[in-house]
């Protein structure tokens, strides 16, 4: 295999479908033109990558040697010609003379440098600077040379219009009030550039059909985090997952009054939870489908609607299970002894990601005493504490409800060999960011707990008598750090324990074979729009 088949091969193709034949037709029509409105925003995000993509996409595509097919199926894969997964590198043949990715994508002009742009940025005052450093604009040089900043709705009004328009056909077709009124907001939004209304309305939405569309995330603007990159997610709530969390939700005050600690540390009543959506993609399309297959997000990010009406976190459960079936069970295969492998399960997976949500709202908020918020008192270990605090304390909180009766036995007698396939998974990725911290931190805390062992043959397996105390013991000993506003223990765990282990080292080495992630095929958007 070629070095550019290999890179591709590191994302397991995987079907993506999401039950449509509870949908009536009228409904169904409309998702129709939703799907036609997401696919505007692959073009338009290939355009904001960068100026040359769509010049060189086409070249790809008249390429008929084996070659071409595979650089362009990995440009499709990751948006353009460089590799996400390898530090951006160019994977195309030096003949299409490609540059370097560009930091300031193509939100800022391609002759700028990042200094003269914060520069210019600094001297502007009032709407200007708003304008300069906001969402949904683009910076270019004018003919006299100097920067200045061009809507969104400008830049971009052609696609965005041909995206409006199906909004409005998806708007006139769908009997359902809050989705009818997102959809026209939104349509109005790409062309007004003023998207707060559509969002406020998005935050409102619930209906069978829950599209995310337009610009939302800035990490493509590798220079200043400013600019917003055009993503769609087009799904549908998935009603029986729905009901779970209703259920979990009124559990959700008993587990606090059952946490592992002392009373004076439990909050005796807890404040209004922010909303979560359980859905199923139907199509993503632009940002929300390039390299790494985006598995759950919050949105939206601009300060005045989180500030009116928070945020909100939409969890893709078809996109969870193809991860899980095609990356999670063969990292079981290669981790866990062969009396394990059985125990790993796709329920235990998804409760329990659903449960790591809900615990970020239990445990303590403030430092006792005093009142100081946790996150300030932690500083810059509070990221890496508290996602271990929610994974560790999901388990936690899944065995009481499994206690009770609420949760069934078969998710219990998993959800501990599913964690521990899982927390090879993210440590793949690094333990540089929090969720890896994380992750580090509990497994090598499980390990000296004995809760975890190495066979002898190298793979890992769960000790039933342990896990259950260790578990707890560890939910506690965060929550604690976390009470107490300890910072120099804090510091002191993750010092000790953000490590990987020789033991787990040697796993790793032999995932070489096994996926990074998936790329889907839209079997359900591909037959509804028969494409
Ligand atoms: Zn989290």
């Amino acid at each position: 295999m070629s070095a550019l088949d290999q890179q591709i091969a590191r994302f397991a193709p995987v079907d993506i479908s999401a039950p449509i034949d509870g949908l009536p037709a009228n409904e169904a029509d409309a998702l129709r033109h939703i799907i036609a409105a997401a696919r505007v925003m692959d073009d338009l995000f290939l355009n904001q990558v960068w100026s040359g993509n769509a010049v060189l996409q086409k070249r790809l595509e008249a390429d008929t040697a084996a070659t071409g097919k595979s650089e362009l199926h990995n440009f499709l894969i990751n948006k353009g010609p460089w590799s996400r997964l390898d530090h951006n590198a160019v994977f195309v043949r030096p003949e299409f003379n490609v540059p370097a990715k560009p930091e300031q994508a193509n939100f800022y002009p391609a002759d700028a440098t990042r200094d003269e742009v914060d520069k210019w940025v600094g001297t502007l005052k009032g709407p200007a600077h708003e304008a300069a450093t906001g969402f949904f604009t683009v910076v270019k040089r004018g003919a006299d040379g100097k920067l200045t900043t061009v809507p969104y709705s400008t830049e971009y009004q052609k696609p965005l219009a041909e995206a409006a328009a199906h909004l409005r056909e998806a708007a006139k077709l769908t009997t359902q009030p809050k989705l009818k009124k997102f959809l026209e907001l939104r349509a109005a939004a790409f062309e007004s550039n003023d998207y707060f209304a559509s969002d406020m309305a998005w935050m409102e939405l619930d209906a069978s059909i829950e599209p995310t569309i337009g610009p939302y995330e800035t990490y493509e603007d590798e220079w200043f985090g400013y600019k917003a990159a055009f993503e769609a997610f087009v799904t549908l709530k998935d009603d029986a997952e729905t009901r779970k969390l209703g259920m979990f939700s009124s559990e959700l005050q008993g587990l606090e009054n059952a946490l592992p600690l002392d009373a004076k540390y439990r909050n005796k009543k807890l404040g209004a939870l922010a909303p979560i959506r359980v859905v199923n993609v139907v199509f993503s399309a632009g940002d929300g489908n390039r390299g790494v297959q985006t598995a759950a997000f919050n949105l939206p990010n601009d300060d005045r609607v989180i500030k009116e009406k928070g945020s909100k976190r939409v969890m893709l459960k078809n996109v969870q299970d193809a991860k899980f079936q095609k990356v999670l069970v063969p990292i079981g295969g290669v981790a866990l002894g062969a009396a394990d492998r059985a125990r790993v399960s796709f329920d235990a997976f998804f409760t329990h990601i659903l449960m790591h949500e809900l615990m970020h709202g239990l445990g303590p908020h403030q430092v006792t005493p005093g009142g100081r918020a946790v996150r300030l008192a932690l500083k810059d270990t509070y990221s890496a504490i508290e996602e271990a605090k929610a994974d560790i304390s999901g388990l936690w909180a899944l065995q009481q409800l499994a206690d009770k009766g609420v949760v069934s036995k078969q998710i219990a007698d998993t959800m501990y060999t599913t964690f521990l396939a899982s927390a090879f998974r993210s440590i793949r990725f690094g333990i540089t960011e929090a969720h890896g911290k994380g992750i580090a931190l509990q497994l090598n805390y499980l390990i000296d707990a004995g809760a975890f062992i190495v066979n002898s043959d190298g793979t890992f397996a769960v000790v039933d008598a342990k896990i259950r105390q260790a578990v707890a013991d560890l939910t506690r000993d965060l929550m604690m750090l976390q009470a107490t506003g300890d910072y120099a223990g804090a510091q002191a765990l993750l010092k000790k324990m953000v490590v990987i282990r020789p033991e787990v080292q040697r796993i790793l080495d032999k995932l070489k074979d096994v996926p990074v992630d998936i790329e889907p095929n839209f079997v359900t958007a591909k037959q509804l729009s028969g494409k």
